[in-house]
């Protein structure tokens, strides 16, 4: 039999993929299907084994994934958007000796070191009289199935191992935690090789038999798609936001109400992935009337910490623990409730993929996955993410730093549009910190660094002051509209000699 996971999706009736035409939940097991059968003909069982994806958001990719699991397999979304150099890394770490996907001249384009490759189109496998369809193999629940690449934040992308049970295990407490239902139509721009677009958008529409359409992220389409379409749940990384604001602000008042109604009409907007910045969080609640749930994962755990569906959000905070999550702070010396935050609970991952010292490094001896996230809980269990140990809490002179709290400080001043805030290495005080800030086009000029150094000078503690000040254009960002932090400290530092 196949996975749970597989069944419940496949047991649904009606649509499932809107767009042009639509495309039932008949279609895409048929189609995945014979993805299955292609797969097992050409590589037999796949139990254990990895099949790379690269496909765009959309159908392809969803016959890709089904079919994958069908035959057994670990399926392996690679980001369809980098360079191709970049794909060098998945295709040589994940180890795979088959790859899918719909671009017609891909095989020109993959470096000649791949010879064993063998590359499936998912578009005329489907459309082959000659495949017939399979069912599929007998899998076991905690065989692996899904291998999420992490954003690389803080350094080269790992594979992150799930199984059928683990990635069962967070969308059935989505589900319960954001009250999925059927009737949800969901519009989804985020990438489809981060748990974000996976776990939480995609595989909990299709567990419940709710509508998903993919939209690539442009502001102004997704802003006339919001605007025009009578979808109930909206989900996205706080760019995103940011973007969809300004979007709104360039439009008329005629379009602008329409954006609000349609908005207020959903029944739940989420941000995550990275942290709300609250002027974002203020203006979209102007704007949409929706005070955005914050939540907090990551890709070896899913969702970890979320605020409430139906009780009290806190601003700038992530909410509790999830239902089957259990967390624990390993405490600093100088406070309680403030540390580490550890992880333990059946939506874990099983492994970072090849490599064993990496996934026994992640756990303590008592088994805690150690998420390397400096957070601090409330007296009344409420959470808040201050950043990771590795690249956002400085060290400086003694004391422990927040970059975020710094950026939020920064972010307020009139001429800001965005900051990020690093620290620089340092003899005498073990780092020192540097802001990078990119301007308001308006003010973008080198002579306003220093109204912002006098701002700082009123706003923060003198320790949490930048002592270096750079302008920049924007700030490097990965897929998932993170900051890369490392990138922003070796554009400071090279500006520096
Ligand atoms: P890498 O591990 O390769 O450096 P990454 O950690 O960014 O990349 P992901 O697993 O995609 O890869 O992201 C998880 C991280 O994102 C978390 O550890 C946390 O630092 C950050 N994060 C997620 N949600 C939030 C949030 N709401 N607020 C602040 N940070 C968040
Ligand atoms: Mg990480």
């Amino acid at each position: 039999m196949s996975s749970l996971l597989v069944e419940n999706i496949l047991n649904n009736k009606e649509t499932v993929v809107k767009g042009e035409p639509d495309l039932s939940y008949e279609d895409l097991k048929k189609g995945s299907e014979k993805v299955a059968d292609f797969l097992l003909s050409e590589k037999g069982d796949l139990t254990g084994k990895t099949v790379l994806s690269f496909l765009k958001p959309g159908e392809d990719y969803l016959y890709a994934m089904i079919g994958t699991w069908l035959a057994g397999g670990i399926f392996v979304p690679m980001p369809v958007s980098y360079p191709m150099s970049e794909l060098e890394h998945y295709v040589k770490d994940s180890q795979s000796d088959v790859l899918l996907t719909s671009f017609s001249d891909l095989k020109k384009q993959l470096p000649d070191s791949f010879p064993f490759l063998q590359i499936g189109f998912v578009d005329r496998i489907v459309d082959d009289e000659k495949i017939s369809g399979h069912l599929g193999v007998d899998v076991n629940e905690d065989d692996s199935a899904l291998m999420i690449y992490t954003s690389g934040t803080t350094g080269k992308p790992k594979g992150v191992v799930h199984t059928f049970a683990s990635i069962k295990s967070q969308v059935d407490t989505l589900i319960d935690a954001w009250k999925w239902r059927k009737s949800d139509y969901i519009v989804n721009p985020l990438p489809m090789h981060h748990v974000h677009g996976i776990v939480n958008i995609t595989l909990c529409a299709l567990t419940v038999g709710a509508k998903v359409e993919f939209l690539k992220f442009n502001k102004k389409e997704l802003y006339d798609k919001l605007r025009n379409s009578d979808s109930t749940v909206f989900m996205a990384v706080p760019t995103i936001y940011r973007k969809l604001i300004d979007e709104h602000e360039s439009r008329d008042i005629s379009e602008q109400e329409d954006f609000t109604k349609a908005c207020q009409s959903m029944r739940l907007m989420v941000s995550g992935s990275a942290a709300l910045p609250l002027s974002v969080l203020k203006k979209w609640q102007e704007i949409s009337g929706h005070f955005l749930l914050e939540r907090y994962g990551m890709s070896e755990t899913g969702m970890v910490l979320s605020n409430d569906y139906e009780g009290d959000r806190f601003e700038g905070m992530v909410g509790k623990p999830l239902k089957g999550i259990e967390v624990k702070i390993a405490t600093e010396e100088e406070s309680s409730n403030t540390g580490e935050l550890l992880v333990k609970g059946d939506q874990l991952f099983k492994e970072y993929w090849n490599k064993p010292e990496a996934t026994n490094e992640a756990f303590d001896q008592d088994g805690w996955f150690k998420t390397g996230d400096r957070v601090k809980v409330s007296e009344n269990g409420v959470f808040k993410i201050l950043g990771r140990y590795s690249v956002d809490i400085l060290k400086v002179g003694g004391y422990k730093i927040s970059s975020n709290d710094i950026e939020e400080v920064l972010r307020k001043h009139e001429f800001v549009k965005d900051a990020a805030v690093v620290g620089i290495p340092n003899e005498e005080y073990g780092e020192v910190i540097a802001a990078a800030i990119v301007f308001k086009d308006e003010y973008s000029q080198e002579k306003y660094l220093s109204v912002l150094e006098d701002y700082a000078l009123l706003h923060l503690a003198r320790h949490k002051i930048p002592q270096i000040w750079k302008r920049v254009e924007e700030l490097p960002q990965n897929a998932m509209g993170k900051v890369v932090k490392p990138k922003v400290k070796e554009l400071i530092s090279q500006s520096l000699n």
